[in-house]
């Protein structure tokens, strides 16, 4: 996940190959109770690891569910008419989704419960559910404030009587998952009668009842509904696990590669996106974004599971044909057919969405104002809002895009990369997708093809004990970017070199040249591998360093080196670190950066770092050796230590590595065409 300022997106040119989507919550927990309600073994493939979800695994564990967790698959053998494992004390965080649903599940089980969770959780309420099931026979205690959890179901003599015959009354316009919750529990009291429920009040959110009925369905539950008013669960009712079931992927996520695949040429090679994890036949009402992209001119075929998607053809689907449409029934998605008007030809109008204005933020006013900064022609309303998009490549602009801690901001934004005029796109506060996709820009790179040009490179190199490394690292965090320490990798060839039993000189150098060629080097989260060697600590002992010197100055491993320091060049963006980064490596990096101080100021700061780690040393020895290390590096005839022609000295003599990193980020800065934008 990024949680840099802002996350620069260089303009993306293709786009083709496999993603697959973290699977919804709001599935995810709904199958794991009922599989927990089921006679039988449930396998749950592609379950959402979440907090939401592990409060539900752990609650179900101490009901006495036996469930075996591997990666995302989760084996769970059902009660299947057993009774659950009680007294219990559950503890259901902030999940809405156990809360609500545990608790209707385990008052019609029997037993003494008491469920809770965090302090905001006792501030949501649960009022309308309880009364229902008291209406029923059941017997729940507050333990806090009315209305609220914590609570207690209190059948320690098994489940009361209930009364039945009367229909169940329920508030729907509280929140939909009152009606979930009962949907879920009573059929396990209908084993001799049906069991209708009456919603008082206009239903909300009824896709979300919708998604329950259908997960039922897969459990052996009938459920018919009139109108979405009355439901009744069928006589005869009993849980019955499917064997395996996948969690589908949020439908809402699979948009924004549903818009990729039809935006993006495919690349060389490979054709169009293919989603793993949701399918035509999904159960969430998401899914009609495709009858939406399709309209717009997207090829999309899908099967149980999976979509595939391609570009139209020149002038059949591409560019994009504008649509007019009611988008009622895909307020979520519909975000992202805002940003696909940008692609087509004419004025698009997305309509009814007047609920995007109570959403995360006001999302219509949210969309019209970042559109028009990518140049955009944009007329909001109360409930609409038309888009025509920049009449010449010309007209584009490159924007700093406000995402106002809205996830969905930010994701559809991002396909704004994709504009013709090939500027880049910043995203502010890109850590906001975590909501509900925290890797969402990971994905979208891994996926995207871009001219290895547009790939930004900030060279920074300088004298040893300069503070280079530091500086370079701390840029390459402020802005999201990949590092490379190319000083690490001389020192790892070395390494390895010695490891082979070959010393470090001019006879074998042939040999040293044809192992750096293929180096089987990996960095990872901090750490230094050599094949399945951890060579962390090992490269950066002084010995270390004096072996690279002396394996960086042969001309022909430093060539063999070249393919592997390119392949550091990756979205979003490099800095690298070292000798001749802006001079051999990157050439045509946009910012150089030589980075010096003073031999005095130097041998202070290591004579600092030495005493730190318990060495002895003396700082008058340090400037001699680093000044007659200097004189040998700038002299030598193998990359030489000398600022590339087009590098910007920065002395940090009396500079903190802070006001250094700032100075690198202010230079960078004025390279990008972004105008500074007025709002914060
Ligand atoms: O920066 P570091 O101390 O890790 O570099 C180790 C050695 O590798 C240094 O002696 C330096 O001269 C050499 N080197 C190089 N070219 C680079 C990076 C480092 O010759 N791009």
């Amino acid at each position: 996940m990024y949680t840099t300022e802002f996350l620069d997106l260089p303009p993306l040119q293709s786009a083709a190959g496999e993603v697959h989507l973290p699977g919804s919550k709001s599935i995810s927990n709904r199958v794991l109770l009922l599989a927990a309600l089921s006679h039988g073994t449930t396998i749950v493939h592609d379950l959402l690891a979440s907090d939401d979800t592990r409060v539900m695994l752990d609650a179900l564990r101490q009901i006495g569910c036996s469930i075996d967790e591997t990666g995302n698959t989760v084996h769970i053998t059902g009660l299947g008419g057993r009774s659950p494992q009680s007294p219990a004390q559950l503890f259901l965080g902030n999940a809405g989704t156990a809360m609500r649903p545990l608790t209707a599940a385990l008052a019609l089980l029997g037993g003494e419960f008491e469920l809770a969770g965090v302090p905001r959780m006792h501030e949501r309420p649960i009022g309308d559910l309880v009364a229902a099931l008291r209406q029923l026979g059941c017997q729940i205690d507050y333990l806090g404030n009315d209305g609220y959890p914590p609570l207690r179901i209190a059948h320690t003599q098994g489940v009361p009587p209930l009364a039945l015959a009367r229909p169940i009354q329920v508030r729907g316009d509280v929140s939909s998952q009152f009606l979930t919750a009962l949907l879920m529990a009573l059929p396990l009291a209908a084993a001799t009668q049906a069991i209708v429920i009456e919603v008082v009040g206009e239903l909300i959110s009824k896709p979300y009842i919708a998604i329950t009925l259908a997960l039922l369905a897969r459990f052996g539950i009938v459920v018919q509904h009139d109108n979405w008013q009355r439901f009744t669960i069928a006589a005869g009712s009993r849980y019955q696990s499917p064997g395996s079931i996948h969690v589908e992927a949020d439908a809402s996520s699979a948009s924004y590669f549903i818009a990729l695949g039809a935006i993006a040429s495919s690349a060389s090679g490979q054709k169009g996106i293919k989603i793993q994890g949701v399918g035509l036949d999904s159960i969430q009402g998401d899914i009609r974004f495709v009858e939406a992209a399709r309209a717009m001119g997207a090829m999309v075929t899908g099967g149980p599971n999976w979509l595939h998607i391609e570009r139209g053809a020149p002038g059949v689907g591409w560019p994009l044909k504008a649509i007019d449409l009611d988008c009622n029934h895909v307020p979520d998605a519909a975000m992202t057919l805002a940003v696909m008007a940008l692609y087509a030809q004419g004025t698009t109008t997305l309509r009814n969405i007047a609920s995007w204005r109570v959403k995360e933020t006001d999302r219509i006013a949210a969309m019209a104002k970042e559109l028009r900064k990518l140049g955009a022609t944009v007329e909001d309303g109360a409930d609409f809002i038309r888009i025509t998009p920049p009449a010449q490549t010309g007209d584009w602009k490159a924007a700093s895009i406000h995402t106002y801690d809205d996830h969905r901001v930010a994701m559809c934004f991002s396909l704004a990369a994709f504009n013709p005029a090939r500027l880049p796109v910043r995203i502010e506060d890109p850590k906001c997708v975590a909501k509900t996709f925290p890797d969402y820009f990971e994905m979208l790179f891994s996926v995207s093809r871009v001219a290895i040009d547009s790939i930004p490179v900030i060279c920074i190199d300088g004298p040893t004990a300069s503070g280079k490394g530091t500086v370079a690292a701390a840029v390459a965090q402020r802005l999201g970017y990949r590092f490379l320490d190319s000083g690490a990798i001389y020192r790892i060839t070395a390494l390895a070199a010695l490891r082979a039993g070959l010393s470090i000189d001019t006879a074998h150098e042939p040999r040293i040249a044809s192992m750096a060629q293929t180096l089987p080097v990996r960095f990872e989260d901090g750490r230094v591998w050599l094949a399945n060697d951890d060579v962390t600590e090992a490269i950066r002992t002084e010995e270390a360093g004096m072996n690279a010197s002396r394996v960086s100055a042969l001309p022909t491993v430093r060539t063999a080196l070249v393919a592997l320091q390119h392949s550091f060049q990756q979205l979003p963006g490099l800095v690298a670190d070292g000798r001749d980064m802006g001079t051999v490596i990157f050439p045509n990096a946009p910012l150089k950066v030589y980075l010096t101080a003073s031999a005095t100021c130097r041998a202070e700061r290591r004579y600092k770092q030495l005493i730190s780690k318990g060495f002895s040393a003396s700082i008058e020895d340090l400037r001699a050796d680093l000044e007659a290390r200097d004189a040998r590096d700038s002299t030598r005839s193998v990359a030489p230590l000398k600022p590339a022609l087009d590098a910007l000295v920065l002395d940090n003599s009396t500079l903190t590595i802070d006001e250094a990193v700032e100075q690198v980020l202010v230079w960078w800065q004025e390279r990008q065409p972004f105008a500074v934008s007025a709002q914060g």
